[in-house]
């Protein structure tokens, strides 16, 4: 399911399964509940800056097709945007916005000096050539390279894209710029800049919080019986560092069905069967549905794949007591106070999948000091931020006697709501 099929139709439904739609009402409720005027939301509803740009590709067989990309950068009061590149076939300009905004307010939740940036094209990698992806990849930077930099807006990996993309991407930066530019683009292999720890940092992120959550339901990861939607970067890394902690990985799956086995699934066999796009449930006859795998009875339930998985249909039937999401946006508001109301702890996206962002940011920060850090200098300071964002989140929604999605708007959006004050702009 994607976002922007539903949003495009014309029934009621359609509102909730706007993600856009849903992220400007939180935001505007969390601008509401910190006392700020009008004009704040005015800005932050949208982005400051929305790219739309046709990237020709010569394909294989000799004919040129024609792309489309966006590039959404939402506000940059508090530094330069930052944020990854979707290659999808379910990319629009609504879904490249909302994960704009996401980018900012996770950056403002960990505390990182960049406002949010967001990237997309309409395109369906898993049946493109490599020379294709190259031609796509090199494309969308020459498309975009006016308002990109490493001092301007810097992207990253996302669905469907990867350190290899990363690395044409910043070839291409640099041979416009004339010069290697390694701060231009994270998530680059490691010979070319790459940070240690960041292809596995957001599962990483999502494990630190589970830790934490699981504290405060008074349960323990060993033997926890969890479930995982989506065997991608996120949700592949996390399923072995979960079972590696003695957890029961008893359900994955991807954009083709699901596996289910109660005494826990092969995470290792697994992690070797998959293909680079978070394929592996083809090779077996008996999978689930994607629907049927989300409603498993389980203690931890983590999304790590696309947006509006868990919805108002679903959401009462969900036996998790702890969901975290690791994929963007995949709950929507009406699913939010369902859980809520039936107390499940839900670690919202804009916290849960930091991890990313904030390796990224790692890396950006030693491509321009030019000095470079060991796996164990990476984590440690990853699980700093990320312990010292859950727990300010948390504590929020413990004093407003609020869920946790608000509250970690609430801390999102203050940096930038304030930097943009000091600036005169609103
Ligand atoms: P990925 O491309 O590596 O993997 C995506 C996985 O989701 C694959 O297993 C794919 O088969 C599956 N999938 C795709 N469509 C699906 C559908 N309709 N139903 C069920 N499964 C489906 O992507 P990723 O990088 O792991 O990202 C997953 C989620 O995590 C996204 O929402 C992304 O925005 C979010 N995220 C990723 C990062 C990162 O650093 N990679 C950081 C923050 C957030």
């Amino acid at each position: 399911m994607v976002a922007d099929k539903a949003s495009d139709s014309p029934n009621g439904q359609n509102d909730k399964l706007d993600v856009l739609k849903s992220t400007q009402t939180i935001v505007q409720l969390a601008l509401e509940k910190l006392g700020y005027p009008d004009e704040v939301f005015e800005l932050l509803k949208e982005p400051i800056r929305m790219m739309t740009v046709r990237i020709p590709v010569r394909m294989d067989d000799d004919s040129i097709k024609i792309f489309t990309g966006y590039r959404a950068q939402h506000n940059d009061a508090v530094g330069p945007t930052k944020g990854g590149v979707r290659f999808h076939p379910g990319v629009s300009e609504k879904e490249v916005k909302a994960l704009s905004i996401w980018m900012s307010l996770k950056a403002g939740i960990v505390d990182l000096p960049y406002g949010g940036g967001k990237g997309g094209i309409v395109c369906d990698p898993r049946e493109m050539s490599f020379r294709e992806l190259e031609g796509i990849s090199r494309g969308y930077v020459r498309a975009i390279s006016q308002i990109v930099g490493p001092t301007k807006d810097i992207p990253a990996p996302d669905v469907f894209t990867n350190p290899q993309i990363m690395a044409w991407m910043m070839d291409e930066y640099s041979r416009i710029d004339e010069f290697n530019n390694p701060g231009f683009i994270t998530g680059k292999p490691l010979v070319l800049g790459g940070s240690h720890g960041r292809e596995s940092a957001t599962a990483k992120g999502v494990t630190i919080c589970i830790d934490e959550a699981v504290k405060k339901k008074g349960i323990s990861v060993n033997g926890a019986r969890v479930v995982i939607q989506g065997f991608g970067n996120a949700g592949s890394f996390l399923a072995k560092f979960l079972h590696d902690a003695g957890a029961k990985v008893i359900g994955i799956s991807d954009a083709y069905g699901g596996l289910h086995d109660p005494d826990g699934l092969d995470i290792d066999y697994l992690l070797d069967r998959r293909d680079s796009f978070g394929t592996v449930t083809k090779l077996f006859n008996d999978s689930i549905t994607n629907e049927e795998l989300l409603e498993l009875d389980c203690d931890i339930l983590v999304p790590a794949a696309v947006e509006n998985q868990i919805t108002e249909e679903n959401a009462h039937k969900i036996k998790a007591s702890i969901i975290v999401e690791a994929a963007n946006g995949p709950t929507t508001l009406e699913a939010t106070k369902i859980l809520s109301d039936r107390d499940i702890l839900l670690v919202p996206d804009v916290l849960a999948s930091a991890g990313g962002v904030t390796v990224s940011y790692f890396e950006w920060v030693q491509n321009n000091q030019g000095y470079y850090w060991s796996e164990e200098e990476v984590e440690e300071k990853l699980y700093k931020v990320m312990v010292k964002a859950f727990n300010a989140v948390y504590n929020t929604a413990e004093v407003r006697k609020i869920d946790m999605r608000l509250a970690a708007y609430m801390v999102g959006v203050r940096k930038m709501a304030e930097a943009a004050r000091f600036r005169g702009w609103i």
